[in-house]
C-alpha cells in the first residue's frame, strides 16, 4: 500500500493540457477531503484554457467568462501552471512519468477530419479550425489568409462550429468590433465581399447538431437575411417521431419553421442558405476553388434517432469561391502514448489509458482525447470527475515515481531553450491584453504570436 497522497508525499499529478476538461480534472482533486496533492498543468501555449480562448466565438463572450472558475483552480496552493511547454516534444512522457505519480492526458482534439472527396486541398478549401484559430488569434493561424474576396462561400456541417463559422462571416464590422475578435481578422473581415453563405448539412433539418440559441441568432443579424425554404425542412416520417420525442429537435424545428415563414426582403446584402441532406462529392476547379458539386441525400434507416443520410446519385453545382468544412475534430496522437487511429483518441476505460486493452498504471485521460470531440464545456466536467475517481481508486496501488524533485525535467527544458511561462506570468500577459484592449473598446486585444507574448514577460 502507497503512501501516496499524505502530507508526508504529497501525491505529484501532471495535466497535460490546460483546458476544460483539465481544469475540470484539477477541481475534485484539489477538493478531494484529505488528499495532499500536487498538480503541474502543462500547455503548448503560453496562454491557457483551450478552445474557450481559442475556439470559442468572440461574440460570445459570456461563455468565456468560465476562465474565471479556471483562475481559482490555477491560483489555489499545489497548482502550478508550466506553459509554452509542448509534452512530447519539449518534454517527454518518459520524463514526465519519472516525475510524476500520476498523468492526466488532457490535449484536446486538435485537427480536422477529412471530407475524402476530390478537389479538398484545392486553394479556397479550408478547416473551421483553421478560420476559428484566426479570428481568435490563434499563434497557429495567425498568418492564415482566407480570400474574402469572393462571394459566394460554403460552410459544411451543422454544429454550432459551423454556426459560428457561418455567423462570423455573415456579421457586419460594427457587430464585431466591441469584442475580442483578433485585430488582424476585424480588418479583414471589414473588406469582405461575401453576399452569399451555404450552410450544408449531409442529414435532414431535424437531425441538426446546432443548439437552438445559435439558430435564433442567424434571424437577428444586422445584415444577413437567413433563407430556409420551406422544401429544405420537411420531415419523413421518422423524423416527425424524432421531433415529437425530442425537445432540442422540435425547437430547433420551431425556429427554422418561422425562418422559413418569413418574406425575404433585399434591406440586407447578405443571405444564407440553409440546404438540407446534401453531401459535397467534389470540390471543382483549376488553379483555386470555383464550384462544389453536391449530391442530395435521403434518410433512410426507418426508425426515428437511426436514420442513416444515403446519396441518391442526383447531383447539383454550387458556385463557391470559399468552403469551410465543419465535420468534426479529430485527436492527434502523442509520441509515447497509446492511440486509437480508427476514433482520433486515446483508448480508454472511464479515464484509464488502455495498452492492448490493459490499463497503463499511473495513465489517464480526460475530455476531448478522451471520449472525441463532443459536448460543451460543461460536458467536460463530469467527463473529468470520472477521470479522476479511477485515479483515486487506483490511488493505493500506484507506484510512487522515482524522481518526485523534476531535475530532469528542468534539465530537459533548458536544453531546449524552453521559456516556462508560469500562471504569474501568464497574469502579465493578460493584464497587457486586456489593457490593450482598452485602448480601442474591445475587452481584450490577443497577442497573436508567442513571441510578442514571452517578450511582455522579458519587459
Ligand atoms: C470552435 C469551437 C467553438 C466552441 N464553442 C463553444 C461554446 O460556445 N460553448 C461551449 O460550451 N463549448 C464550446 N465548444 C466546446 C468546448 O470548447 C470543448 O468542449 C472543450 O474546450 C474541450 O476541452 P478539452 O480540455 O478536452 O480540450 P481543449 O479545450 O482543446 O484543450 C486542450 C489543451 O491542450 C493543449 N495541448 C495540446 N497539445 C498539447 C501538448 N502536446 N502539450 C501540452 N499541451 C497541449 C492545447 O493547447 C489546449 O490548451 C467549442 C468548441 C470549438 C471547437
Amino acid at each position: 500500500m502507497s503512501t501516496l497522497g499524505t502530507e508526508a508525499r504529497p501525491l505529484r499529478v501532471a495535466i497535460v493540457g490546460s483546458g476544460p476538461s483539465g481544469f475540470y480534472a484539477a477541481q475534485p482533486l484539489q477538493k478531494q477531503d484529505g488528499l495532499h496533492v500536487t498538480i503541474d498543468m502543462f500547455d503548448r501555449l503560453p496562454a491557457p484554457f483551450g478552445l474557450v480562448r481559442g475556439g470559442v466565438a468572440p461574440d460570445h463572450p459570456k461563455i468565456r467568462s468560465v476562465t474565471k472558475v479556471y483562475d481559482k483552480i490555477a491560483t489555489a496552493p499545489g497548482f502550478t501552471f508550466w506553459g509554452n511547454v509542448k509534452v512530447g516534444e519539449d518534454v517527454s512522457i518518459e520524463t514526465l512519468r519519472r516525475h510524476y505519480d500520476a498523468i492526466i492526458l488532457a490535449y484536446g482534439a486538435e485537427t480536422d477530419r477529412k471530407l475524402g472527396i476530390p478537389g479538398e486541398d484545392l486553394p479556397g478549401s479550408h478547416t473551421a479550425t483553421s478560420f476559428v484559430g484566426w479570428y481568435n488569434g490563434h499563434p497557429d493561424y495567425r498568418d492564415l489568409e482566407f480570400d474574402l474576396s469572393q462571394e459566394a462561400v460554403a460552410v459544411i456541417g451543422l454544429g454550432n462550429v459551423a454556426m459560428d463559422v457561418a455567423r462570423i462571416l455573415a456579421k457586419t464590422p460594427d457587430e464585431l468590433r466591441d469584442t475580442d475578435i483578433a485585430q488582424h481578422a476585424l480588418d479583414a473581415l471589414a473588406e469582405s465581399k461575401v453576399k452569399t453563405i451555404y450552410i450544408i448539412g449531409r442529414r435532414g433539418a431535424a437531425q441538426s447538431a446546432f443548439t437552438t440559441a445559435e439558430i435564433k441568432e442567424m434571424g437577428h443579424l444586422t445584415d444577413c437575411e437567413p433563407v430556409v425554404l420551406q422544401e429544405e425542412i420537411e420531415l419523413s416520417p421518422a423524423s416527425v417521431l424524432e421531433e415529437e420525442q425530442d425537445n432540442n429537435v422540435r425547437k430547433n424545428m420551431e425556429v427554422l419553421r418561422e425562418l422559413a415563414g418569413r418574406t425575404l426582403s433585399d434591406a440586407k446584402s447578405r443571405r444564407m442558405h440553409f440546404k438540407f441532406l446534401r453531401s459535397p462529392v467534389e470540390l471543382k476547379g483549376g488553379e483555386r476553388l470555383e464550384s462544389m458539386v453536391l449530391e442530395k441525400n435521403k434518410l433512410e434507416g426507418g426508425e426515428p434517432f437511426k436514420q442513416k443520410a444515403r446519396g441518391t446519385g442526383e447531383t447539383e453545382e454550387l458556385p463557391v469561391g470559399l468552403v469551410f468544412r465543419s465535420i468534426g475534430y479529430r485527436g492527434l496522437a502523442m509520441p509515447g502514448v497509446p492511440f486509437d487511429e480508427g476514433s482520433g483518441r486515446v483508448p480508454n476505460d472511464k479515464g484509464r489509458v488502455l495498452e492492448n486493452g490493459a490499463p497503463v498504471p499511473g495513465l489517464y485521460t480526460a475530455g476531448w482525447i478522451k471520449r472525441g470531440p463532443s459536448g460543451i464545456i460543461g460536458t467536460n466536467k463530469p467527463d473529468s470527475l470520472e477521470t479522476v475517481q479511477m485515479l483515486l481508486e487506483d490511488l493505493p496501488n500506484l507506484t510512487p515515481c522515482p524522481e518526485p524533485e523534476p531535475v530532469a525535467m528542468l534539465a530537459e527544458l533548458a536544453g531546449k531553450g524552453v521559456r516556462i511561462v508560469k500562471f504569474e506570468d501568464w497574469q502579465k500577459i493578460d493584464a497587457v491584453e486586456i489593457a490593450k484592449g482598452e485602448a480601442s473598446g474591445k475587452p481584450r486585444e490577443r497577442f497573436t504570436r508567442i513571441a510578442e507574448m514571452l517578450q511582455v514577460l522579458e519587459d
